[in-house]
């Protein structure tokens, strides 16, 4: 499989990587037969996190024995010192390995996140000392909001930056990236598929292939789904007249709901989450139902009905969505789903 330089950390990716959000929420055999398909297919860099429950340890479990070869990258939305000590641990035991290659700090959003992971005592001390001890290969980051990823850029702290991109949220293509090449950074994009809205793999992909130096990753579930995907790189990967076509209208189509779940459009008197209500459909298709209907996520979506309708956040949404329609329409997505996940509890 074609492999590319991941900027400055001069490591030699597939072109297309792993993602391991989807491979929590189905039976650990299936979550194993997909690890291994991905691999047969040559596809060697694996990205994970601390908080995808089970994905770490699923993927300890096929790569043990074959750890060679393999890129592997983890992350961890601790902001404290002790608290990334202990995901950095818990990774290195649950994936099984004595290192990792790319250790990132996850989902720095806010420009308060970017404050804490960079104070001098706090988690970015921990990360460097723990590449000077070779336990970290390469440190990167992964963000939502185009302003903090770009000032994440241009710290010189990091080699890798992770970012949503995709033929809709195509807004990296522009300052970002320009800003990832002059620092020899490597790209990662989060995302291809828009969160699952769309499922046109191969124009989805062929966009992104564009991009020579910018590395994909794919969350996958189910073994064809990772075959239908090498079989896009493996093909001509130019877009065909048609395919430009097809994604031009879905541009359109999808452009006018497709949250990029920036937080532009906070703060809600009301403390609604509203990007995370915005891509419930994405989080149901990531998320075990178990996880979704109850806990931390049942918590934080049921704030949606708290919304009094004010229509102060979509002034401030740059990309102008109907944030009030969305998020009354996804509320009541998930008051219906959750009610059949109970039922189904119930009769079990
Ligand atoms: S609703 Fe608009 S402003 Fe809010 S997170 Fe989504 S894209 Fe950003
Ligand atoms: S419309 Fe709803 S979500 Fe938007 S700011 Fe007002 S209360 Fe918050």
């Amino acid at each position: 499989m074609e492999k590319i330089r991941l900027g400055k950390t001069d490591m030699m990716i597939t072109r297309l990587g792993f993602g391991s959000i989807p491979i929590q929420r189905v039976s650990e055999d299936a979550a194993i037969a997909v690890i291994r398909r991905c691999l047969q297919l040559g596809r060697s860099f694996i990205d994970t996190a601390n908080a995808y429950t089970t994905s770490e340890e699923r993927i300890g479990k096929v790569i043990s024995g074959r750890r060679e070869g393999l890129i592997l990258a983890t992350k961890s939305q601790s902001r404290t010192s002790e608290g990334i000590a202990r995901h950095l641990q818990q990774s290195l035991k649950q994936l099984g390995v004595e290192s990792i290659d790319l250790y990132q700090f996850h989902g720095v959003s806010d420009f308060d996140a970017y404050a804490k992971i960079l104070d001098p005592d706090g988690p970015m001390a921990v990360v460097q000392e723990a590449k000077r001890a070779g336990v970290v290969k390469h440190i990167g980051v992964t963000s939502h909001s185009i302003d903090v990823a770009k000032e994440l850029v241009k710290s010189g702290r990091f080699e890798t930056i992770m970012f949503p991109f995709n033929f809709i949220a195509y807004e990296p293509a522009e300052e970002l990236l320009s800003l990832v090449r002059e620092r020899d950074m490597g790209f990662i994009a989060m995302k291809p598929l828009a969160g699952g809205m769309l499922d046109n793999v191969t124009v989805a992909l062929k966009y992104l292939l564009q991009f020579p130096d910018v590395a994909p990753i794919l969350g996958v579930e189910k073994v064809h789904e990772i075959e239908e995907a090498t079989r896009v790189l493996e093909g001509p990967q130019a877009l065909t007249a048609a395919e430009q076509k097809e994604m031009e209208r879905l541009r359109q189509e999808l452009g006018k709901t497709f949250c990029r779940r920036c937080d532009y459009c906070q703060p809600c008197t009301e403390g609604v989450p509203i990007s995370t209500v915005m891509t419930f459909p994405s989080l149901a298709k990531r998320l075990p139902p178990q996880r979704l209907f109850s806990g931390h996520w049942a918590e934080v979506i049921e704030k949606a009905a708290n919304c009094n309708q004010c229509g102060e956040c979509e002034e401030r949404c740059p990309y102008g969505l109907p944030i009030r329609e969305i998020v009354e329409e996804n509320f009541n997505l998930y008051q219906a789903g959750k009610r059949k996940y109970q039922e189904q509890v119930a009769s079990s």
